[in-house]
C-alpha cells in the first residue's frame, strides 16, 4: 500500500509509525480505492467513526497553522491527482467515507455537522465541482453559463456567492464588506479588491470629463462599477439598523475603500469616515450620531457645488464653495 509519505512531498512530516488511528485511516481514505475504504469504514465503531471527524474538522479548522495546513494540501493534491474518483464510483462510497472525502477537497467542513444532511448525488456533485460548495447556495456550476476564466476554471468557483479572488464565501449581505460587478455581478470581497489594486480611481463616468472617482474593476469583465453611489446605498438602507461593532466595521470598509480617491467626494468620505471611526472609538459620538452625520454627508445636495468647483477650480466663488462640511450645505440651495 503506498503511503502518502511516498513521494507527496513529506506531509505533515510525521512518518506512519507516528500517525494516530484517526490520521492514518483519513490519508487511507484519500489515498486507497473507493469499495476497499468504503468495507473498512462500513466495520468501524461509532466511537472511531467520530473521532476521525473531530480529527478532519481539526485539520480544517487549523489550516492556518503550518503543520495542519501542510498535511491538508497534501492530502487535497493526492485527491486531484486521483482519476478514479468519478460520479459512479463515489457513488458506491460509504456515506461517512463520501463526507470526508468532499470535507477534504474543499477544505469545509459544513457537510460534517450532521445538522443539515446534504443528498448524495449533492456531495458527489460538489466533489466533483459542478456545484457550488456553500451549503446556503448549492448552484449548479458555471451559474449562468458564464464563460469568463473564473467560472470556466473548473475548480469550483461559483460567481454568486465567492469572492473571486480568494474563492471564500459567507453570509454577509446589507454591507460594504462585499464589492459587485454592475454588469456581470460577479463579487469581490471589499478587502480582496483593494489588495488587488482592483478598487482604485479611473475616470468618472458620469462627473466632468478629466474628473475621477473610485470604481471596482472587475476581474471577470474587466468593467469599472463607481463604488461611491454603491456605498451611499448600502448605508442609506441599512445604517439605521446597525449596532456600534458593525458600524464601524462598515465605516473601516468605507475607509480602505476611498482611501486611495483623488476626486473630491472620494476624499472627503474617507476623510469623514476616518473621522467618524475615531470618535465612535473613542466614545466622543453615539452610534446614532454617526449613522446621522455620514448618511447627511451622503444625501447632501453638494454635486451641484463640487462639479463647479471642479470646473472653475480658480474662480473667485471657490473658497466658499469649498464646502468642507457638506452637511453644512444651506450654501448650494444659496447659489442654485
Ligand atoms: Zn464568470
Ligand atoms: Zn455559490
Ligand atoms: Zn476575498
Ligand atoms: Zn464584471
Amino acid at each position: 500500500m503506498r503511503g502518502l509519505e511516498d513521494g507527496d512531498g513529506g506531509g505533515g512530516g510525521r512518518g506512519r509509525s507516528q500517525l494516530s488511528r484517526p490520521e492514518r485511516i483519513v490519508r487511507e481514505i484519500v489515498s486507497e480505492s473507493v469499495p476497499v475504504m468504503a468495507q473498512i469504514i462500513q466495520e468501524l465503531t461509532q466511537e472511531m467513526l467520530n473521532s476521525i471527524k473531530d480529527y478532519v474538522k481539526s485539520l480544517v479548522s487549523m489550516a492556518d497553522k503550518k503543520e495542519e495546513r501542510e498535511e491538508l494540501v497534501t492530502l487535497q493534491n493526492r485527491l486531484n491527482r486521483r482519476s478514479d474518483l468519478t460520479k459512479e464510483s463515489l457513488l458506491k462510497c460509504q456515506r461517512n467515507q463520501l463526507e470526508i472525502l468532499v470535507a477534504v477537497r474543499m477544505g469545509l467542513v459544513s457537510f460534517m455537522t450532521g445538522k443539515l444532511r446534504l443528498a448524495t448525488t449533492e456531495l458527489i456533485e460538489m466533489f466533483l465541482f459542478v456545484r457550488c460548495r456553500n451549503v446556503n447556495c448549492k448552484s449548479i456550476l458555471p451559474v449562468e453559463d458564464c464563460d469568463c476564466k473564473f467560472c470556466s476554471a473548473d475548480n469550483g468557483f461559483c460567481s454568486s456567492c465567492m469572492c473571486a479572488v480568494c474563492m471564500k464565501f459567507d453570509c454577509a449581505s446589507n454591507t460594504c464588506s462585499w464589492v459587485g460587478c454592475d454588469v456581470c455581478s460577479h463579487w469581490c470581497h471589499a478587502a480582496c479588491g483593494v489588495q488587488k489594486n482592483l478598487v482604485r480611481p479611473g475616470p468618472s463616468l458620469k462627473g466632468p470629463p478629466g474628473t475621477s472617482e473610485i470604481q471596482f474593476h472587475c476581474i471577470a469583465c474587466n468593467h469599472a462599477s463607481e463604488m461611491f453611489g454603491f456605498v451611499k446605498d448600502v448605508f442609506t438602507c441599512c445604517a439605521k439598523d446597525w449596532g456600534f461593532e458593525t458600524l464601524l466595521k462598515e465605516l473601516d470598509c468605507v475607509r480602505k475603500i476611498f482611501r486611495g480617491s483623488d476626486d473630491f467626494k472620494g476624499k472627503e468620505l474617507h476623510t469623514k469616515a476616518d473621522g467618524l471611526i475615531s470618535k465612535l472609538e473613542s466614545k466622543l459620538i453615539s452610534p446614532s450620531d454617526a449613522c446621522h452625520i455620514i448618511l447627511k454627508f451622503f444625501n447632501c445636495k453638494c454635486d451641484w457645488v463640487i462639479n463647479f468647483y471642479l470646473r472653475h477650480p480658480l474662480s473667485i466663488l471657490c473658497e466658499n464653495l469649498f464646502c468642507r462640511c457638506p452637511a453644512h450645505c444651506s450654501l448650494v440651495y444659496f447659489l442654485s
